[in-house]
């Protein structure tokens, strides 16, 4: 009898709390403990770069709307000169106009050193609600602060070029070398993300 109420009740349980869950309105973060999250050295200097542009911590929508409205985001095409934006899903193409402008001056520089060829913007800017529905998809996404949430950061795929999903060792090639070069010349900060297969790039404050 005992084992067949303790069967009986977890089923019960479970749905009660399910249906809690799922009736709750507050952010799906939970902001001190996001802020404790320490960052790695290397990606700390991303994190530093990103809170020079005197945005505030992108928490939801509204905090976006308060910077396009103000004129410190810019819309960033779906396509350029080098370029295409992916569907964003967990992300916003909106970026602080020295990002946008970076982001355009690279995508023409590979275009130029590939004959006309694009790569692939595969996220953009994000606030800590996107992070959390992006990490009930993507177990890797950050814990922690990104600095995909203060409007300068952005990724590449290294295997999406011209609109094909495809290991393409040549253009890879090619997009590390426009990287190295904006790198070098103190204007961005990259890192390469496997799991995502991604570059992960901030534009600093140059
Ligand atoms: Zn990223």
């Amino acid at each position: 009898m005992r084992k067949f109420l303790c069967v009986a009740f977890v089923p019960f349980m479970y749905s009660f709390y399910y249906s809690q869950g799922t009736k709750k309105t507050v952010p799906c973060y939970d902001l001190s403990s996001v802020l404790k999250v320490e960052p790695t050295a290397l990606y700390k200097s991303h994190l530093d770069a990103s809170k020079s542009f005197g945005v505030k911590l992108l928490t939801d929508s509204k905090t976006v709307q308060k910077y396009i409205n103000s004129g410190k985001f810019h819309k960033i095409k779906k396509s350029g000169k080098g370029y295409r934006v992916q569907k964003l899903d967990y992300s916003r193409a909106y970026m602080v106009s020295k990002a946008k402008a970076t982001l355009e001056k690279m995508a023409s520089r590979f275009s130029k050193e590939t004959k006309g060829r694009t790569f692939t913007v595969s996220s953009i800017t994000r606030t800590l609600e996107d992070q959390c529905r992006l990490r009930r998809v993507n177990s890797n996404a950050s814990m922690g602060i990104s600095s995909h949430n203060y409007g300068n950061s952005f990724d590449i795929s290294y295997i999406r070029f011209n609109d094909v999903l495809k290991y393409n060792p040549k253009m890879e090639v090619a997009l590390e070398k426009v990287l190295k070069y904006y790198a070098t010349a103190g204007r961005i900060y990259y890192i390469k993300e496997r799991q995502q297969s991604c570059y992960h790039i901030t534009v600093r404050n140059y």
